[in-house]
């Protein structure tokens, strides 16, 4: 027997839905940050092997539009062939650059950091024009004023203060800005012609400064810190400190190659290094690392949580459950003297 809706239902089944203030979308997103990504050496060999997908194939990223991805991309992506003895010069295929950092959403990547120049003036120049073309919004380089004709008969108080070109992005209402610097001592200081931002008191203010009214939300990246020290140095703290008193409501830190802890400093957030994320390292200490997840709300950060991942043969893995308590150890022991407590709530560990 055909069944029929009663008439009571149909007038349901056919109401217009009236969305409550309670079920309105919230107007949360999330800032995601990873450590180096290390697109040369042996992991374009591994890639070579196996196929442009294998570096992030265990490591599912960002699903929707309301995530933001960073990390610090520390090899140069060039065509060309580079004759060099050093294992220090990185180099990624531009293929790969499309398949790693643009399929897998990659938001906001940093440049500023010891391998810009790997490839020489001319690499760095390639590598940015390749960021460009793959429309991945990309910071680190200084600015360059341009010259308007009779520019010279004009009198410019901010003439001569050197400023980071920033990178923006649009999430909802809120507008986030991207500034990226490197400390200067990891620079060749023999470039005279060095165009990557300086993690210097001076650049740092004045590149926040000149970004502060056009944003809501002012994301730092910072090169920094000696390689293999859990701690962070005298100067890590001083700087992002300086930077989130100047304006900056996330600093994110990279270079030790291995984690430090996280510093909850005034409203801001400082990670002062996130270890690898795309790294050929042997040592079982750089292969433990962390991906940061930052909720906002509006243009304030509501919670943070870290997620523990391993670098298995050259590509990052995420971490059974079971291993959770574990990283919460490692974590409190390296936000001890920052003063930042954790909690696993719904496996994950948030920091408070
Ligand atoms: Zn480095």
């Amino acid at each position: 027997m055909k069944k029929i809706f009663a008439p009571w239902l149909w007038f349901f089944l056919l109401w217009p839905r009236i969305i409550t203030a309670e079920e309105a979308p919230p107007k949360r997103w999330e800032i995601i940050a990873v450590g180096d990504i290390m697109l040369g050496r042996g992991v374009s060999k591994t890639i070579e092997r196996h196929g442009p997908g294998y570096p992030l194939a265990k490591m599912p990223l960002v699903t929707d539009s309301c995530q933001v991805l960073c990390g610090n991309l520390e090899s140069v992506i060039s065509s060309e062939e580079f004759k060099s003895q050093s294992p220090y010069r990185f180099k990624a295929d531009p293929v790969v650059a499309d398949n790693i950092l643009k399929q897998n959403g990659f938001g906001f990547l940093s440049v500023a950091n010891n391998h810009a120049y790997d490839c020489g003036p001319s690499g760095l120049e390639e590598s940015l024009g390749i960021l460009d073309s793959l429309r991945i919004p990309y910071s680190g380089i200084l600015e360059i004023p341009k010259k308007e004709a009779g520019a010279e008969r004009v009198v410019d108080s901010s003439a001569g203060k050197k400023t980071c070109r920033p990178a923006y992005m649009k999430i909802g209402d809120v507008r986030v800005c991207f500034l990226a610097f490197c400390q200067p001592y990891l620079l060749n200081p023999n470039n005279e012609n060095n165009i990557i931002a300086p993690a210097d008191s001076t650049t740092i203010c004045n590149s926040i400064q000149a970004v502060k009214d056009s944003c809501q939300v002012i994301i730092t990246s910072f090169h920094w810190g000696f390689e293999y020290h859990h701690q962070p140095s005298k100067a890590q703290k001083y700087l992002g400190r300086l930077a989130i008193r100047a304006g900056a409501g996330i600093v994110l830190g990279h270079h030790p190659h291995v984690l430090q802890g996280i510093e909850l400093y005034k409203d801001g957030v400082i990670a002062y290094s996130l270890g690898n994320f795309i790294f050929d390292q042997r040592d079982s200490l750089a292969n433990q690392s962390a991906v940061l997840h930052m909720i906002m709300k509006g243009s304030q950060l509501d919670s943070l949580w870290l997620e523990p991942i391993e670098i298995r043969a050259k590509r990052p893995t995420t971490v059974n459950k079971s291993k959770l308590n574990q990283f919460k150890r490692l974590i409190d022991e390296l936000n001890l003297k920052l003063k930042t407590s954790s909690r696993i709530i719904e496996d994950r560990l948030y920091l408070f």
